[in-house]
């Protein structure tokens, strides 16, 4: 259990280049902290500070008040679990996790207890004669927890632990991590760039972005109201739609034009668009492809092309539309099929539309 503390964080490397920006960020004892971003977005570098495997050029670290900048990494009672596992190739599992605790000259007595209470709580017990080349991805990353687990340390760091691992035993780790979390009580730091791992596992998240923090809140904040385009189109899939517009006032109503129809404002955002001056001014809007549906009248109509393709999912199905404000991506739960080249005229949920100013690609309306 810790407290850490990012004051005013920046890396900067020899050559010059900023990683991280002047990141500041406190994440409270006990949270599932999630880094995502794009590649190269220095959520990597950000972990890799925290953990002391990479010197922090300016600010100060905090773990639970204590300033951490040089401090080396075995001091910091931190346990990071990597992509590629890092495990010995030549040791068993069992020696695999016992490693620390025997650097550490724990009893062998004690090593023995803690090892087997670990491999049971991973379901390891019966692989623990094994060598780490005779185990599949999922049972590899499994030791990799094993061994940090055994240590009982402050925090966790996880840098994209999932990620060489194939799309079903991704989503079964994802939950062993989400059961390990409820019964470990430790802080978990956790790098992905994959936004369902980030979206199902965060109790927060912190959006990155070339080396500096776009938003952090939680999944659902995130998701509702992001604060800029770029939080917007990175959070959800298939990603936000978004098309031009322009605000009107028509017949005492504050509307959002497009090229085929128009969307009606509610007392709120009327009120914010208005306070806001946007009143005949061109801004950039955004809809959710959940939040698309079929027009059922010309009055609802905002949008009107053709079909492109359309992708049954099962559930739901992804239909992509070229329409007359560009491609528009609906996720529906009606399974009518959409044939290609049909046409299509398609409407929103008003009440979840997103407002950009179209300069500087902040929301508007949050
Ligand atoms: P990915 O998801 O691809 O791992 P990331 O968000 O984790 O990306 P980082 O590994 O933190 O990204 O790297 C951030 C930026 O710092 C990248 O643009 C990278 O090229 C750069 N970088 C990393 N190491 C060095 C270095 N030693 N010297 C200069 N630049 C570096």
């Amino acid at each position: 259990m810790a407290e850490i503390i990012l004051k005013n964080i920046t890396k900067e490397y020899e050559n010059g280049f900023q990683a991280v920006k002047n990141v500041n960020l406190e994440i409270g004892d006990n949270e599932f902290v999630i880094l995502v971003g794009p590649s190269g977005c220095g959520k990597s570098t950000t972990l890799r500070m925290i953990a002391g495997l990479e010197d922090i050029s300016d600010g100060d670290l905090l773990i639970d008040g204590e300033r951490m900048n040089d401090v080396a990494p075995q001091n910091r009672n931190i346990a990071m679990v990597f992509q590629n596992y890092a495990l010995y190739p030549h040791m068993s599992v069992y020696q695999n996790i016992a490693y620390s605790l025997k650097i550490q000259k724990v009893p062998k007595a004690e090593i023995d207890k803690r090892v087997h209470e670990v491999a049971k709580s991973l379901g390891l017990e019966e692989l623990l004669d094994r060598r780490p080349g005779q185990l599949s991805g999922g049972q590899k990353q499994r030791v990799a927890m094993g061994r940090a687990i055994i240590r009982h340390p402050k925090v966790f760091l996880m840098d994209e632990p999932l990620s060489n691992l194939d799309a079903k035993l991704r989503g079964q780790m994802r939950v062993e991590i989400a059961d390990l979390y409820q019964r470990l009580n430790t802080t978990f730091i956790y790098v992905t760039h994959d936004q369902t791992e980030a979206m199902t596992l965060g109790t927060r998240i912190v959006v990155m972005r070339d080396g500096e923090i776009q938003q952090i809140d939680s999944p659902a904040n995130l998701f509702n109201f992001p604060c800029n385009k770029f939080v917007a189109g990175f959070i959800g899939t298939p990603a936000m739609n978004f098309f031009d517009v322009t605000c009107e006032e028509e017949n005492g109503e504050v509307i959002l034009r497009t090229n085929g129809g128009k969307i009606r404002m509610n007392a709120e955002k009327t009120q914010k668009l208005k306070a806001g001056g946007w009143i005949g001014k061109k801004l950039l809007a955004g809809i959710r492809p959940e939040h698309v549906v079929v027009a059922d009248s010309p009055e609802k109509t905002v949008f009107s092309g053709k079909v492109s393709v359309y992708e049954l999912l099962g559930s739901n199905a992804i239909v992509y539309s070229d329409t007359d404000a560009g491609r528009i991506i609906m996720n529906t739960s009606q399974l009518e099929e959409h044939t290609h080249d049909s046409d299509i005229r398609l409407g929103v949920m008003e009440e979840r539309i997103h407002i950009f100013d179209p300069e500087t690609e902040r929301t508007v309306t949050n």
